[in-house]
């Protein structure tokens, strides 16, 4: 829908409409709420985000009445997580013991699966989605957030709102609008995004390919691969200094299979960088703004998690506002600090392991030059004992505190 109006008003505005803004708005309208969706983009159609479907996540589909439909929507599914490490496969991570409705890993472009929620929540009146409306800044009065000022292809508008919800990502422009206070952890990791083609023969079911020096993440989107080769930060322009065949080689190194393929990188171009933070808001709320998903902690790509706190997030959020926001009261400081306080712990435990992670783990192997070396103590245990799988299958697949579905669905109405 496109802004047809200089001043529009409604209960809650979302401004970002990745997995957090999409869950959010789509649950609050199915449970009767007016909600406004601002997407600063045309489409979903960005590349630069995980692909990953969390077990949670197919479990509030279940909840959600949605299950079967969602499965229709193209993606694969990992039961177990295998890393290769100096072309030893090691298991890491078993997901078939799961509790829920799904024992596996989910691999769908983000893209479909913002589609499938748009889909799914625009079939409710309540639901608004406009696209290519970029957040410019907030609109207070006394102390008060009580919406937002955007910029669209149709002009300027403004939007009141009872709470505005930012789920604007990690560059969240309205945490810094509203002053909020962030609490940055050290990263010593970037990463290089960059597409080579799939071939059918090409291994599946595995994620991480470690080799001396070199770690590189893989995403089967079907056609072609979707690499994350891990530098250390600030590390790009030296990659560049040795040349396309240089790195050509660290690839086929780790990945032999595609060794025929690398020459489709032809220029830096083809080749993104992507800077890795990790960091969360002090206190995630002011009065009638309330940061959730990347825009209150923006996540590390370590394990592929961000994309389901995100989502618990927006449950989280849904289930504690709804009933408020329907009765029409106030929302005050001490709902949006039920939702900090719910969802700090699971945050905060994961921002702990990717720090380890990246500290213990990758740093260490990104700067070693002996060929031999051993693969971590952890991921040899893990892979000598298969019960222990479980536990990182848990923390990835589902996480601490998991959240369900308890806003009610009051009914599709035609639009
Ligand atoms: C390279 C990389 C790979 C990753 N891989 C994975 C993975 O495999 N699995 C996983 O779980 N996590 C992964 N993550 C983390 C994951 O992408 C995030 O944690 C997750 O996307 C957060 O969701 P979100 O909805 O909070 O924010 P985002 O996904 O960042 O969505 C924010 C949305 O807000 C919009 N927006 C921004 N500013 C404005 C504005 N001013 N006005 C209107 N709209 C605006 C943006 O266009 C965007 O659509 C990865 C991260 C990186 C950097």
């Amino acid at each position: 829908m496109a802004i047809t109006s200089d001043k529009l008003t409604t209960s809650c505005c979302i401004a970002g409409g990745g997995p957090a803004g999409m869950m959010l708005g789509f649950l609050l309208a199915r449970a009767g709420i007016d909600v406004i969706v601002l997407e600063k983009h045309a489409d979903f159609f960005r590349d630069f985000r995980g692909d990953t479907i969390h077990p949670s996540t197919f479990q509030l589909m279940k909840e959600l009445g949605l299950l079967d439909e969602f499965l229709q929507v193209p993606h694969q599914e990992i039961e177990r997580f295998t890393a290769v490490f100096n072309h030893t496969p090691l298991q890491i991570a078993d997901f078939t013991h799961l509790p829920g409705a799904k024992k596996a890993i989910g691999m769908m472009p983000q893209w479909d699966f913002l589609k499938f929620l748009q889909q799914q929540a625009s079939q409710y009146s309540c639901f608004k989605l406009i696209m290519n409306a970029e957040v410019t800044d907030t609109i207070t009065e006394n102390g008060r957030v009580t919406g937002v000022k955007t910029s669209s292809k149709d002009g300027r508008s403004e939007i009141t709102a009872a709470v505005v919800v930012a789920c604007d990502g990690r560059h969240s422009l309205l945490r810094e609008k509203a002053g909020l206070k962030v609490i940055r952890s050290g990263v010593p990791i970037d990463v290089l995004w960059f597409r080579v083609s799939r071939q059918q023969t090409d291994p599946s079911q595995i994620l991480g390919r470690f080799s001396s020096g070199i770690i590189m993440v893989m995403l089967d989107r079907n056609d072609y691969w979707q690499c994350a080769y891990l530098i250390a930060k600030g590390g790009y322009e030296k990659i560049k200094e040795k040349g396309l065949e240089a790195f050509g080689n660290n690839i086929t190194q780790v990945a032999p299979f595609l060794a025929d393929r690398v020459d489709e990188l032809k220029k830096w171009e083809d080749i993104k960088l992507l800077s890795v933070d990790i960091d969360r808001l002090q206190t995630w709320y002011t009065e009638g703004l309330l940061c959730i998903g990347d825009a209150a902690h923006a996540m590390s790509p370590v394990g592929g998690v961000g994309i389901n706190l995100a989502i618990q997030d927006a449950v989280a959020t849904a289930n504690i506002l709804y009933g408020p926001l329907r009765e029409k009261k106030q929302i005050d400081n001490s709902l949006l600090r039920r939702v900090q306080k719910r969802r700090t712990l699971p945050t905060r435990f994961i921002q702990r392991l990717q720090t380890t992670i990246q500290n213990s783990v990758f740093q260490k192997r990104l700067s070693a030059t002996n060929k031999t070396m051993k693969p971590p103590l952890f991921m040899r245990l893990l892979n000598a004992f298969p019960l222990l799988q479980r536990f990182p299958a848990y923390a990835v697949g589902i996480g601490l505190r998991p959240e369900h579905i308890q806003t009610p669905d009051v009914g599709r109405a035609a639009k």
